[in-house]
């Protein structure tokens, strides 16, 4: 249904895709993941013609969309786009902003386009909220207005640019649960995303983007078990830990300790497991990484393989390993967390390393 043939979009020098191809099949679900700043929004707006590409072809339905004489704005009917930031019209209501497209474009008259328009609202849970503008909606449910506004054109592929991005994670899950229910009824997707376990359940393959080409694809399986390529493999483990970057001045440690909480859970960590990892987490910031640095990098996480809390913490300062000179605070942090690398982007030395192996036997020898 979609074939994407040797596609390059440059920005003046820079060359963001570099050669793109790719079959996608009717009914399939692709998600994009890779690192940002590889081509992912790009790659989307390419394929609606929001950006012009600078060579190669893309084929819709048999039809060449960088061909002079494709009837462009037919194409770009059946290619639907619900963006990060929503984009809903704030001066019309709910109802409004999913019938104008379809009474301009598709020419339908108000009542039959305000019919379909209901049924579409009622998919995405929102019947009530028909006459109230965008800014009366939470987050969740105004991404929900947008899928049902992009619906209303009756697309045959619709692209997701990460549609989860801007929300706080109960919200995502709303706007999560609507694209897998939308997932189930054949329509083709292609989501890019940085939500792994969604892009795991929900899709059919799964491109992983880097250097300007689609870097590896394959099943979900493939690419999250097996990856076949260094790079894919280290986003993966990368993705599968949880990121923070935090402000010694207005940081909350609650937040800081449910992603913890919830990280463990997933893990299945036991109970006193998951309340030593919250508490060593709280220590390495309070007590270590705060004192010597305004703003901390933080990333944790738990090794598949030996069930293990490990972190890995950034900031910029002196290349030192700071628990070097403080035993009794190096044991009970590792009463927590097992493993705890040092990054320090001193700037002559981007990224040195000092790996704080914090294991309690360790300490013992
Ligand atoms: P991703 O979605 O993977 O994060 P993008 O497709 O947004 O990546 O951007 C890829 C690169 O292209 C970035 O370096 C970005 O700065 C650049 N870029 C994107 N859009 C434009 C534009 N309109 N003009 C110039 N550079 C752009
Ligand atoms: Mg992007």
């Amino acid at each position: 249904m979609i074939e994407i043939r040797r596609l390059k979009k440059t920005f003046g020098k820079l060359e963001v895709l570099k050669e793109v191809n790719a079959v996608i099949e009717k009914g399939e679900i692709i998600s994009i993941i890779g690192p940002s700043g590889t081509g992912k929004s790009t790659l989307l707006r390419c394929l609606n013609l929001l950006e012009r590409p600078t060579s190669g072809e893309i084929i819709v339905d048999g039809v060449n969309l960088l061909d002079a004489h494709a009837d462009i704005p037919a194409v770009r009917m059946k290619v639907g786009m619900v963006f990060q930031q929503f984009n809903l019209f704030s001066h019309l209501s709910v109802l409004e902003n999913v019938t104008v497209s379809p009474r301009k474009l598709l020419k339908l008259s108000r009542k039959d386009a305000e019919a379909r328009a209901m049924e579409l609202l009622k998919k995405v849970g929102l019947e009530s909220k028909a006459h109230a503008f965008p800014a009366e909606l939470s987050g969740g449910q105004q991404q929900r207005a947008a899928i049902a506004r992009t619906l209303a054109m009756d697309p045959d592929v619709i692209l997701f640019d990460e549609p989860t991005s801007a929300l706080d994670p109960s919200m995502a899950d709303e706007v999560l649960y609507v694209i897998s229910e939308l997932a189930k009824t054949g329509i083709t997707m292609i989501i890019v995303t940085h939500q792994m376990d969604f892009a795991r359940n929900i899709s059919s393959r799964i491109f992983y983007m880097d250097e300007g080409v689609i870097y590896e694809d394959g099943t979900p399986e493939q690419i999250f078990e097996h990856p076949k390529r260094q790079k894919t493999l280290a986003f993966i483990r990368r993705m599968d830990m949880e990121y923070f970057r935090l402000n010694r001045n207005d940081f909350d440690l609650t937040a800081v300790q449910a992603r913890v909480r919830a990280l463990a859970s997933r893990y299945h960590l036991s109970f006193e497991a998951c309340r030593l990892f919250r508490d060593a987490v709280q220590k390495l910031l309070c007590d270590v990484l705060f004192p010597l640095s305004e703003i901390v990098e933080m990333r944790i996480g738990v090794s598949k393989e030996t069930h293990t809390p490990n972190c890995c913490v950034s900031w910029i300062g002196k290349p030192v390993n700071p628990l070097d000179n403080d035993p009794e605070l190096r044991r009970e942090i590792a009463v927590g967390v097992k493993n705890v690398v040092f990054r320090i982007n001193d700037s002559g030395h981007p990224q040195l390393e000092y790996d704080g192996v914090l294991s309690a036997e360790k300490i013992q020898e």
